[in-house]
């Protein structure tokens, strides 16, 4: 099957991947070369993914420990991968890196083209693709990837619909005095979330959740941020230093619920953009993918979108949910709150079961 990809952001690559190793020919389509350095933690069922793909062990480090805490007050939880019986819950990643191995995997070069249209398959013709050129192709598949960041959804007459959170996640990275080798930090500081992930040695990824005038700020005074990082990140980690520029993204839910039109179907950001607070946007769109892949073996195009989506849709709806209530969990002060985190984070560390479900849903584990 000949398949158009536009969009060349991780789920992209991943897409065009999948579809050449089953014997396809996939065109990808990107503008743009620069991509933003992020830090990615990548579940066990990502891994799989990819290792199937023959990319396996992504430069990163193992994630086998993640610690739940809230600052100032009482009471946390670790949960321990081979406690549970699990080698590791995943893999913490470099983005760009990720990006360069997935490029240099693929058959064909991409196309540095923009995608300025897309078309639906009609009852004579195949979908069709324009480029910033003006030439028109017309592929079996169109996959758009484009993160929702042109106006391709819009286009295809899809409708996201949109939440925005109110908040901005700051990202960046920090060296640390004490590095803990694989252990993830979830931390509570009452402004919202901040998650710490292990890159190597000593460096650690950052994604903190916080007002947006707050970050616009934060972003431009890198001596505040590093004095308000060191406040924030768990005292066992010891002093911290800003080891990056700090990039802000404003924090807003996207959401298509039928993401797919005859003969073009989106996946990734595209589809749905959700709080990155639980690491979970990426994970959960490579299960969609995959899915979709999978069935593409013994269905037609058109069918196989609509029964990988048909599959997926509770993995979808409940990483959702998950990854708002979080936000909206946490970004509140109050004594009460802190009061009941202490409590549910004490329940939690004493409950091998609650902790199970936990990493099996962060690992992509969960049916
Ligand atoms: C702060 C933060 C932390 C995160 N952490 C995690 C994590 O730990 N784990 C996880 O699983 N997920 C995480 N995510 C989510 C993850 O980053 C996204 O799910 C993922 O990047 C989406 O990839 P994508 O390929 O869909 O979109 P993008 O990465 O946005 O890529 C889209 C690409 O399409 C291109 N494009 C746009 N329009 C066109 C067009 N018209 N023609 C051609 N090309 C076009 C763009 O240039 C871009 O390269 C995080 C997100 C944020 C914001």
């Amino acid at each position: 099957m000949q398949i158009v990809i536009a969009g060349a952001g991780p789920i992209g690559l991943i897409a065009a991947r999948g579809l050449e190793v089953k014997g396809h020919s996939a065109l990808l389509f990107d503008p743009t070369t620069e991509k933003p350095k992020m830090s990615l933690a990548l579940a066990e069922s990502t891994l799989t993914f990819l290792d199937s793909l023959g990319i396996s062990e992504p430069v990163g480090e193992d994630l086998t420990q993640i610690h739940v805490s809230e600052r100032g007050v009482p009471g946390s939880a670790l949960i321990d991968a081979k406690v549970l019986g699990y080698p590791r819950f995943g893999r913490a990643v470099c983005s760009q890196k990720l990006e360069k191995i997935l490029i240099e995997s693929l058959d064909g070069p991409i196309q540095t083209r923009n995608v300025v249209d897309v078309k639906a398959r009609t009852a004579v013709e195949n979908p069709r693709v324009k480029l910033e050129d003006g030439s028109v192709l017309a592929p079996d598949l169109v996959i758009v990837a484009d993160g929702g960041r042109s106006h391709l959804t819009e286009s295809l007459g899809l409708k996201p619909s949109f939440r925005p959170f109110g908040r901005s996640a700051i990202l960046g990275r920090i060296r640390v005095e004490r590095p803990v080798l694989g252990r993830a930090y979830e931390r509570f500081v009452g402004t919202g979330p901040l998650a710490i992930l292990p890159l190597c040695e000593d460096l650690y990824g950052f994604v903190w959740s916080v007002e947006p005038a707050r970050a616009k700020y934060l972003q431009t005074d890198r001596c505040a941020l590093e004095n308000l990082l060191a406040a924030a990140v768990d005292p066992e980690l010891g002093a911290i230093q800003l080891a990056s520029e700090a990039v802000v993204i404003p924090l807003i839910e996207r959401w298509i619920d039928r993401p797919f039109r005859p003969g073009v179907v989106l996946f990734g950001n595209g589809a749905q953009t959700i709080h990155p607070v639980a690491g979970q946007g990426l994970n959960l769109a490579l299960r969609g993918l995959k899915a979709f892949i999978d069935t593409l073996d013994y269905l037609g195009p058109d069918q196989a979108v609509i029964d990988a989506f048909g599959s997926w849709s509770n993995d979808r709806e409940r990483t959702r949910l998950l990854s708002s209530s979080l936000e909206v969990l946490f970004n509140h002060d109050g004594a009460l709150r802190r009061l009941g985190t202490s409590l549910g984070l004490s329940m939690l560390d004493q409950s091998p079961w609650l902790k199970r479900r936990i990493a099996e849903a962060g690992m992509g584990l969960l049916s």
